[in-house]
């Protein structure tokens, strides 16, 4: 199957049905054109999928959408959105991820990937992207091999200037968990597309792996080079100077572990707790001692994708000077540290190689396995134990295939009432009891349990206070939907935040020929909740989807004995503008 491209320096939409092999180059539909990433992926579900079919099934689609910002290097803003139907919260689901992704999608003049229907006949496959068209290519020597093992010799057999999102084993078992992995800018398969379940709807297509390769592509076209080149150099300096910025380059993500201590918002044994009396050892100040003197490949500064200046993502290696993972990061470290009672460091960055050598989501299994430890399957802190039972899910036992089905099914099959998941999805290491904003974000987001949703850790208030968490987490849910829709990495926020509205309006105004005006990051985001709460509603979602767990409601947590207590008539209200 082949169509070239004649036009590479115009996006356009690829549209490939796996069932006959057709690639169709069409123009970009008016109302697609002024959206990117989240928002794309919202239109796209609105306007593609029937919002009651089977998740797994044909009706489903698949779409890559690189967001509006994608395409020149800009810090921190080229970032792939990945969307479908979600297996694993029955909704409107989108996953971003860093790499090289949606750089080198533009450079094939590609402004969305759609992936259609399932294949006539079982297999595997490789999709080959070029300015060629595209072919299928036979995927029979990757099929059942990891996540890194499978890049690797991706990248031998197809050269090392290509992009590659791919799957691993818990996408090809069709885990609810099962996510998309991208390389990073040293061809690392390290940043996964990783929420709801995205891995087994591209599973479903037959495609073990989509290789971008952009030789022969180009930049898409700026309409207005000064005028960018001049937004560009505000932002940059604006990110550059910010001192939330100094602190990811030096301590990663992991810096929230302290913070969370000091919160009390620590997930802490399968969310009994938030405080962690061994979070110190998992810190991010000890991360980075830890990693200094290591030496060898360990580093505790790394961008993901080129042109990031913020660089908070980390290499861990071990003592021997080896990469044990890339990266590690705060996330994982609550979700697999502790609340699971782990302390140590490397036993989390083996877990974490682990599940993204299986291409699963470290929160859903980090929290499935909290679960687990509640029922008795291990002990807490028993870092061993937990790699045993990771070890399950890679052998495709009955129990494997429960925990990489995530928490919430985890829980109800093995009879756990505490479960964090907000529609089915486990909720990041923020407890929402504790920073109840976060909370609000959990519970209403039309995503599911998402600390990217809206996160609102950072604001000088009290957290535990119920007044105002709505309104500062509807402002939160609108700035990340309107980030993730420009394709701009959440911390890329803290430049745009300091450079002023009109930055992000000079950039759209300048690249595009368009006159938006400085409320463009809110109109974006509000028009993407929108259209997924409405892809939502149809799929059967109702207030009640809007809630967190009962028993977050009366089992107060320590130590602050917060419980989540923000009234449901507001929750109901925060979408209300
Ligand atoms: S700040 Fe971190 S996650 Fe964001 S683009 Fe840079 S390295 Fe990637």
């Amino acid at each position: 199957m082949s169509t070239p491209n004649p036009k590479p320096h115009q996006l356009q939409v690829w549209r490939v049905n796996v069932r006959t092999r057709n690639l169709n180059l069409e123009p970009v539909p008016p109302s697609w054109e002024h959206r990117g990433g989240r928002g794309l992926v919202a239109r796209f579900l609105l306007d593609e999928v029937p919002a009651t079919c089977e998740p797994l099934g044909p009706y489903n689609k698949l779409i890559f959408a690189p967001g509006l910002l994608v395409g020149h290097m800009l810090s921190s803003c080229d970032r792939i959105s990945i969307g479908g139907k979600s297996p694993l919260t029955g909704g409107a689901k989108e996953a971003n991820a860093g790499g090289t992704t949606g750089l080198q999608m533009t450079l094939l003049g590609i402004k969305a990937l759609v992936l259609e229907d399932v294949p006539a006949e079982p297999g595997w496959w490789v999709l080959h992207m070029s300015v060629a068209g595209a072919r299928f290519d036979h995927a029979d020597e990757f099929t059942g091999l990891g996540v890194y093992e499978t890049a690797q010799k991706l990248v031998e057999k197809y050269g090392d200037k290509v992009a590659i999102a791919l799957i691993g084993p818990g996408g090809e078992m069709k885990l609810k968990t099962a996510g998309i992995q991208n390389l990073d800018k040293e061809k690392v398969p390290s940043r996964i597309a990783a929420r709801g379940g995205l891995g087994a709807v591209m599973a479903t297509k037959g495609i073990k792996a989509i290789v971008f390769d952009t030789r022969g592509g180009q930049k898409p076209p700026i309409l207005n080079p000064e005028a960018y080149k001049e937004a560009q150099k505000i932002f940059n300096k604006a990110v550059i100077d910010h001192p939330q910025s100094h602190t990811y380059r030096d301590y990663g993500t992991a810096a929230m572990v302290q913070m969370c201590q000091y919160f009390g918002s620590l997930p802490t044994r399968n969310y009994s707790s938030g405080q962690f009396e061994q979070a110190d050892s998992i810190s991010g100040e000890n991360l980075r001692e830890l990693l200094l003197k290591r030496g060898g490949v360990s580093n505790p500064t790394h961008a993901c994708m080129p042109g990031c200046t913020i660089r908070c993502s980390n290499i861990f290696g071990g003592e021997d000077g080896k990469m044990i993972v890339s990266p590690l990061e705060f996330e994982t470290i609550g979700l697999m540290g502790s609340n699971l009672g782990i302390g140590c460091l490397d036993d989390i960055a083996r877990m974490n190689w682990q599940v993204n050598d299986l291409g699963v989501d470290s929160i859903d299994i980090g929290a499935a396995l909290g679960v687990a430890a509640e029922a008795g399957l291990m002990k807490w802190g028993d870092g061993e134990r937990a790699l045993e039972l990771i070890d399950e899910i890679r052998k495709g036992t009955p129990l494997g295939r429960i925990l990489g089905s995530g928490a919430g099914y985890t829980g109800k099959i093995l009879g756990v009432e505490h479960v964090p998941v907000t529609k089915n999805q486990a909720m990041a290491a923020y407890e929402g009891r504790a920073i109840k904003g976060t909370g609000v974000t959990y519970a209403t987001s039309p995503q599911g349990g998402d600390h990217t949703a809206g996160l609102t850790i950072r604001e000088k208030i009290n957290h535990l206070d119920t007044k105002g968490q709505v309104e500062l987490s509807r402002i939160k849910q609108i700035n990340a939907a309107g980030y993730d829709t420009l394709g701009a990495c959440l911390f890329a926020g803290f430049g745009f935040a300091a450079s002023g509205p009109e930055t992000i309006r000079d950039l759209l105004n300048a690249r595009y020929g368009w006159s938006v005006d400085n409320n463009i990051l809110q109109t974006l985001g509000r028009e993407t909740l929108k259209l997924e709460r409405e892809f939502n509603r149809r799929a059967g979602f109702t207030a009640k989807d809007d809630r967190m767990p009962e028993w977050m409601r009366h089992e107060p947590l320590p130590p602050t004995n917060a419980v989540f207590d923000v009234p449901d008539e507001e929750l109901d209200s925060l979408f209300n503008w």
